[in-house]
């Protein structure tokens, strides 16, 4: 965070005259379950010591304003007003977690807020899903509604489809909001049941190295999987009539299907059921402590996304590469949609400093890319500061 939060707060009592209450909504990473959710299946996420910090309390009016620290950007509108999405990136997120909290019935009066974050924008840890989190808790506190994490989730969500556009899961808002410190949560998004899951990684350390990269295959390609997938259930379903998603199939089904399957959907089917059976195979291995195994499943995930999801690039195969050739590193994977964003890592302790500098030099070297390192720990989903 490039401004202390006692400083902000400063800048709050001089500039609206009210001390604020503070609200703290993190990111996550997914340690694995990837391209699973619109399969039915399980995802695995984490709530993230990175987050947003909100300041805010009532403005006595209907006027109220948002000040984004970080962008040095502000945005003043009247609460009663109808709401519609504006230019401004940003104020979308805050417009639309309104708007969801209005809809649902729940009265709210002018305010004045401050945010800052030190969740990375655009890298895949959720800076989007931390803002509308909390952004809701704080309004929920305030106006004190009566609204469960889990429905702040969804509204989180829905404020993200309707207002800004994009059309993601469930798991960021739910991560963000559900997130425990020293645990996994483990998501069905079928049924949005979640159990959580000790996380204590022991002698290791969890490492996101950024690849720097976006490809704007992303949106394209994700439709496509999601088309792929959803022939594959078609042709599983003539094997088998229940099966309604992959998370229904399993390998055997797969194998009776594939010759009525074209081997571009064999592939992407197999590695979706497979990832589902890997998400569990990990929650064993948490609870036995089993450390190493969970890396060396990452790495199977990794290559799983890489040659038969194909959502990988050669700068995230690049990252984990030159990692995995690194003493201490026991596995990692690319995390999120693919075509770029950050690969998640699992590094002994001991040996983190010395990787970090490998894969930095090692990535420039070969794509003359720098990389951003980000040494995250897990933490508590959002909450009211103290
Ligand atoms: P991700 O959620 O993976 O970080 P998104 O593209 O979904 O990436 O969300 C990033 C957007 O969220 C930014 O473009 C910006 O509009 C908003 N945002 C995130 N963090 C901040 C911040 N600290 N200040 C202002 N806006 C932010
Ligand atoms: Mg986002």
């Amino acid at each position: 965070m490039i401004q202390k939060r006692e400083d902000i707060k400063d800048r709050f009592v001089e500039a609206f005259g009210t001390e604020p209450v503070v609200f703290r909504a993190p990111g996550r990473i997914n340690i694995i379950g990837e391209h699973t959710d619109y399969n039915d299946g399980f995802v695995l996420p984490a709530a993230i010591d990175l987050a947003v910090y909100v300041f805010i309390q009532r403005s006595g009016s209907d006027q109220s304003k948002l000040i984004s620290i970080d962008l040095d950007e502000s945005y003043f509108f009247n609460i009663k007003e109808a709401l519609a999405p504006v230019d401004q990136g940003w104020v979308n997120y805050f417009l639309g977690v309104i708007d969801q909290l209005q809809m649902a019935g729940h009265q709210l009066e002018g305010f004045n807020l401050m945010f800052t974050s030190d969740i990375p924008m655009g890298s895949g840890l959720s800076s989007s899903a931390a803002l509308e989190c909390g952004f809701g808790q704080a309004l929920i506190d305030l106006f004190d509604l009566n609204v469960p994490k889990m429905d702040l989730a969804k509204m989180g969500q829905a404020a993200e489809h309707k207002f800004a556009g994009v059309k993601c899961g469930i798991m960021d808002q739910f991560a963000s909001c559900m997130g425990k410190d020293g645990h996994v949560v483990r998501l069905d998004c079928r049924s949005l049941e979640f159990e959580y899951y000790p996380a204590d990684f022991k002698a290791y350390d969890l490492v996101l190295f950024d690849s720097n990269v976006k490809h704007n295959l992303a949106d394209s390609q994700y439709n496509i999987r999601r088309a792929q997938c959803e022939e594959g259930v078609k042709a599983l379903q003539s094997v088998n009539p229940d099966i309604t998603s992959l998370r229904e199939a399993n390998l055997e089904d797969l194998a009776e299907a594939q010759a009525s399957m074209e081997e571009v959907v064999y592939r992407r089917c197999k590695y979706a059921i497979e990832e589902n059976i890997r998400v569990q195979t990990v929650c064993e291995a948490l609870q036995a402590g089993e450390i190493e195994r969970v890396g060396q499943i990452m790495l199977e995930t990794h290559h799983g996304l890489s040659k038969d999801y194909e959502v990988s690039c050669k700068e995230l195969d690049t990252l984990i590469e030159i990692a995995t050739n690194c003493e201490g590193h026991i596995g990692g994977r690319m995390m999120g949609g693919g075509f770029g964003g950050c690969t998640i890592n699992l590094i002994r302790k001991d040996k983190v400093d010395k990787v970090i500098s490998q894969v930095v030099d090692g990535y420039k070297k070969a794509l003359g890319i720098d990389t951003k390192v980000y040494r995250v720990a897990i933490a508590d989903g959002v909450g009211r500061l103290k």
